[in-house]
């Protein structure tokens, strides 16, 4: 006998399990794991030493959404420069916390330049590569000490691109020991994410709160990435910084960032994202945002932009007039954001629909907030435009695009614009 239907319950993330981390730029206290939303992050490309280019590119990043940007730190020049990229930024207005991306030789630098040390809201120590041998623990102690010493989160950074090599001969050797020896992957793993948890312990018995600790088990296959940040979440509560490490170039890195972290984050993985994507000539570094975001609102996680439902189109329709007026809805939406997220609040979470025919177009629309069915070959001249589930009118003739351009601004401007006025 078949089995009695039951009502299909919506899928949604598994919630979170992290404690809460702050890392904070003066009024500005970005939370991060627990109930927190899960926060975006990106990283800049220029060279620190240009104080200036980097100020630039951090507000590019802030401005488009990146609510925590880190930067290299790699030498003296780079550290003393920090305090003046800070100080631009807050001339400019962007009270982003900036991280700052240690490697090798961070315990010397944070020493040596307590003004850069005092300007970073956080620091990445990377276990794989703090020092060799007995110099390990006390560079290590050294970075921690600074973090205690200005009150500064510091996230735990493995890379498997950088592991801990005493640390990953030392697995080996007990697993050469082993009854049933694990696969060499598998010790990889296990070095990667007690590496990470080894660190973390140590920061906290030299003195660091549980709280101000993250973690990061990056990898560059998808798979991988899952198995051991799954791992990762079940051994901890410290709050997670997710991504693809090295996700390559534009299609190939977008889709497996966004692959592996929808996986993880519909488990309810992963505090802080980036996409560490390789930009494409003449690609502006923000695309690594945009994606991020994408991610997020994907999921149903969170809301960045209104977002545009469009059709791929067929052979219904012979003309790129629906892909035009998609993109330059898209575009103008992305655009004005900067702006309307404060003078708009919810526009955000608005749904427009750009459609190519009739077989799908209205009913599409009727599912949006606003939307328009435009014609396909051999259909009348003419482009329903649907508001809040119902027909409102129908454009026709050249300048349906200007039109309906209009007709989405004034449909913003009179549902999102009261909102701010009475808020
Ligand atoms: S809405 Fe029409 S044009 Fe668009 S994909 Fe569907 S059938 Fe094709």
């Amino acid at each position: 006998m078949q089995a009695p239907c039951l009502p299909v319950a919506p899928a949604a993330p598994a919630a979170r399990r992290s404690v809460q981390a702050r890392v904070a730029w003066g009024a500005n206290v970005v939370t991060v794991g627990g109930d927190a939303p899960v926060r975006l992050q990106s990283m800049t490309n220029t060279d620190t030493v240009d104080a200036i280019g980097t100020a630039i590119q951090v507000k590019e990043l802030a401005l488009a959404g990146s609510e925590l940007v880190r930067i290299t730190v790699n030498t003296p020049e780079a550290a003393a420069q920090v305090p003046y990229i800070r100080e631009q930024l807050d001339r400019m207005g962007i009270s982003v916390p900036l991280i700052g991306d240690f490697h090798y030789n961070g315990h010397r630098l944070l020493t040596e330049y307590p003004a850069c040390a005092e300007a970073l809201s956080k620091y990445r120590i990377n276990p794989g590569n703090v020092g060799k041998g007995d110099k390990k623990d006390r560079q290590f102690a050294q970075m921690v000490e600074a973090a205690l010493k200005w009150d500064k989160p510091v996230r735990i950074g493995v890379n498997w691109g950088s592991l801990d090599q005493e640390l990953l001969a030392q697995l080996m050797d007990e697993n050469a020991a082993r009854p049933v020896p694990w696969e060499a992957r598998q010790v990889m793993y296990e070095a990667l994410i007690t590496s990470a948890i080894q660190s973390a312990k140590l920061a906290e018995e030299l003195g660091m709160r549980h709280e101000q600790v993250l973690l990061s088990c990056k990898v560059s296959g998808v798979q991988d990435l899952v198995a051991v940040y799954r791992e990762l979440a079940r051994r901890c509560d410290y709050p997670l910084h997710l991504g693809l490490t090295e996700a390559g170039m534009g299609t190939k890195g977008t889709v497996a960032s966004a692959v592996a972290l929808g996986l993880l984050l519909q488990e309810g993985i992963g505090d802080t994202i980036r996409v560490s994507l390789t930009p494409q000539p003449g690609e502006p570094r923000t695309q690594e945002v945009v994606i991020a975001a994408e991610i997020l609102q994907a999921l149903g996680l969170r809301s960045f932009v209104p977002s545009v439902t469009a059709c791929p189109g067929c052979g219904r329709t012979t003309s790129t007039t629906f892909q035009e007026l998609a993109k330059q809805i898209d575009d103008y939406l992305r655009a004005q954001m900067p702006v309307w997220r404060a003078r708009y609040p919810g526009v955000e979470k608005m749904k427009v629909a750009v459609m190519g025919c009739i077989v799908n177009g209205p009913g599409e629309s009727k599912h949006a907030d606003i939307g328009i069915s435009l014609p396909g070959t051999g259909e009348a001249p003419a482009a329903p435009v649907f508001i809040d589930g119902q027909k409102a009118l129908t454009l026709r003739g050249e300048n349906i695009a200007a039109e309906f351009h209009q007709i989405v601004e004034n449909y913003i401007e009179k549902r999102f614009g009261h909102v701010a006025e009475t808020a």
